[in-house]
């Protein structure tokens, strides 16, 4: 079995230091993807050695230490806000999803910056896993159809048999 440790080492580190900006962008998409939420927070900058945290319905984000430390802080926040827990496997697994994110999302190459944005075409690897989720999206829908399918053609038959029955003259005993 994993051990906690391992997990943790597993962490890709994130060089390299958001603007506020961007980390607020950062923060209300990895909302949406941890929490499959639209997050309602409002944002304020702190500075010094004042947390990334969320107090009321204001988040607090530091940037100074950099992506590393600000993601570590979120993956902390998300975490705990819904299990309570401090350093746990699963805190490990949630910050590494959030990390590969990051990566995998080009933020670190400044696709979250705002007015001259730099543009990043989608890499293969984008293409290859956007054509995969669509087919696995149809492949439901098909699946789904199918059955409902299925069962009509079942309530249909039943109701043609029960028809043919009424066609028949009934059986009266005299
Ligand atoms: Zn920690």
């Amino acid at each position: 079995m994993v051990t906690r440790r391992e997990l943790y080492s597993r962490i890709p580190p994130l060089p390299g230091r958001p603007t506020f900006p961007e980390a607020v962008r950062a923060t209300k998409k990895l909302h949406r993807f941890v929490r499959k939420s639209k997050c309602g927070w409002k944002f304020e900058e702190t500075s010094g050695n004042r947390y990334t945290w969320v107090r009321g319905n204001t988040c607090f984000i530091n940037v100074d230490k950099g992506w590393g430390d600000f993601i570590h802080l979120l993956s902390h926040y998300l975490h705990r806000a819904s299990t309570g827990e401090n350093h746990s496997k699963d805190h490990a697994r949630l910050e590494l999803r959030m990390r590969k994110e990051v990566l995998r999302r080009g933020w670190l190459d400044g696709r979250l910056k705002d007015k001259g944005r730099v543009k990043v075409p989608p890499s293969p690897i984008d293409k290859i896993q956007k054509r995969r989720d669509q087919i696995i999206r149809l492949e439901r829908k098909i699946k789904g159809l199918t059955t409902r399918l299925k069962t009509a053609k079942r309530s249909l038959s039943a109701l043609e048999r029960n028809q043919k029955k009424t066609q028949q003259p009934p059986t009266v005993e005299v």
